[in-house]
């Protein structure tokens, strides 16, 4: 754990008490901070109570009179659509209010660290997809490469769970819009912007919130270097006012389309090649066609991100490559399951909207698509130019119907369930083909989350698999 610095003996709240929430509480206490915590469900704030928490409605007049800073759960809208009466209470009473990011920032540098040879350093991976993998990535080659890493924030670990840094150590943290909008700290050594699509609009006001929020890591943290998709417009942008002359090589500018000009830093993968430009000449190469956990240009888009913090870390490119083909790949996210008979079976349940889902329909040669559930707005019109690969679409879900009078003239069956669409698909697969579920909706019709949604495929897949006759 990250003890809080700064607060000994003031009152700090703390709103939201789920997993973060509570482990943002505990680290106050670490750090000598007296808690008022408080949950609008009673469940939770009867958690925190038995753990010895004390407990105060922001309700209440009066309620931050004596309050240094409430701290808020990414869960809680802060401004859009509307910001919960507690902070808007705080910000009335003037009072700072901040998230854990914004405390680890301000508390992860400590005094042992005279004593070591490299200080720690904290690498921030932001963007609208490939957070996750790229920053699972990043992890994997560090561990590979033997240098004690710790991976969290929006992925696995709580910023404040981690522990403390050690000498020479690295912590790889993933950071989601909400947590970059309001961290009041921000100091990364490395930060990464992967790439913008339109997300969460009605948490940020629309897509320019939306930006506004992640570059903030860039903009208030100032990183001694940048890494950033310039595939669309707004990486662009901001690569551009990140760097100070055309060489600046503080920035390191990455696509998946094409080779950056100018003379400055870049990794770029073109055609399943990722090549490393420096100074106007290539630095170094890397044949990521054959590395299976990283399939198709979306996922090379996070190995160019992960070769480039690598880089700046300062391990040999011999040792990336090596490191990017143990990767086996996140669950839910371009996961191989099975291979049977020629036929790969892939899980993206995480492809939840049409950007990822279209990601993994230019992956693969010939697919048979399992999708449907939850369709957002405009359903599944948007991947019209997507669809060439797709030998057939297998629809379940909330919106099967819907998806399949959006699908043109690529042949498509109304499964309504998983194990029927895995049963049909897994019977029309020939060798070659990939089985892939990348649904292009929410799961909350049928399943809890998208893991659920993802574990009931690799079920059925298994199922199926196990069934006599099949090879
Ligand atoms: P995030 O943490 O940003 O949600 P993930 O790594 O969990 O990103 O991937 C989310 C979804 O987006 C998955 O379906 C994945 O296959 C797809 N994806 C992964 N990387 C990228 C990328 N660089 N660009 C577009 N889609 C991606």
């Amino acid at each position: 754990m990250i003890a809080v610095q700064g607060f000994e003996g003031q009152s700090v709240a703390v709103l939201g008490l789920g997993r973060s929430g509570l482990a943002t509480a505990r680290a106050l206490a670490a750090g000598g901070a007296q808690v008022l915590a408080w949950d609008d469900g009673a469940e939770a704030r009867a958690r925190a109570g038995a753990e010895g928490f004390s407990l105060r409605d922001p309700g209440r007049a009066g309620a931050f009179d004596d309050v240094a800073a409430l701290i808020v759960s990414p869960g809680i809208a802060h401004l859009y659509p509307a910001p919960h009466p507690a902070i808007t209470a705080a910000l009335r009473a003037g009072v700072p209010v901040d998230n854990d990011v914004g405390l680890f920032f301000r508390s992860f540098a400590t005094d042992d660290w005279d004593g070591f040879d490299q200080a720690p350093k904290v690498v921030a991976v932001t963007g609208s997809n490939g957070k996750s993998t790229t920053t699972a990535l990043i992890h994997h080659v560090l561990a590979f490469a033997g240098r004690p890493v710790q991976m969290g924030g929006n992925i696995g670990t709580g910023v404040l769970s981690l522990e403390p840094g050690v000498d020479g150590g690295v912590v790889v943290l993933e950071l989601s819009s909400y947590q970059t909008e309001l961290a009041r700290a921000l100091t990364p050594d490395i930060a990464v912007f992967t790439n913008l699509s339109p997300d969460h609009l009605d948490r940020h006001g629309g897509l320019g919130g939306y930006f506004a929020a992640k570059r903030r890591l860039f903009a208030e943290g100032g990183p001694d270097r940048a890494i950033i998709g310039v595939d669309e417009v707004e990486g662009l942008f901001l690569a551009g006012q990140m760097a100070e002359g055309r060489g600046d090589d503080r920035v390191i500018r990455i696509s998946c389309t094409q080779k950056p000009g100018g003379p400055g830093w870049s990794v770029f993968a073109r055609k399943g090649f990722l090549a490393e430009w420096r100074n106007g000449r290539q630095a170094a190469a890397c044949d990521l066609r054959a590395v299976r956990g990283l399939p198709g240009a979306h996922n090379h888009q996070n190995a160019c991100a992960a070769w480039a913090v690598c880089r700046t870390l300062g391990l040999a490119p011999k040792l990336i490559e090596a490191a990017f083909h143990s990767f086996a790949g996140l669950p839910h996210r371009s996961q191989i399951v099975a291979e049977a008979g020629g036929v790969v079976f892939v899980n993206d349940s995480k492809a939840t909207n049409v950007d990822s889902a279209a990601q993994a329909l230019r992956a693969f040669p010939r697919i048979r698509w399992i999708a449907g559930g939850l369709g957002k707005d405009g359903g599944i019109a948007p991947l019209a130019s997507d669809l060439g690969a797709v030998a057939k679409a297998y629809l379940i879900g909330h919106s099967a119907r819907d998806f399949a009078l959006q699908l043109g003239a690529t042949p498509c069956d109304i499964c309504e369930t998983m194990d029927i669409a895995v049963t049909r698909a897994a019977a029309d697969a020939e060798p070659g083909d990939t089985v892939l579920l990348a649904p292009a909706a929410a799961s909350f019709d049928q399943y809890r989350d998208f893991e659920a949604r993802g574990d009931d495929f690799i079920a059925q897949v298994r199922r199926v698999l196990a069934a006599p006759g099949v090879s």
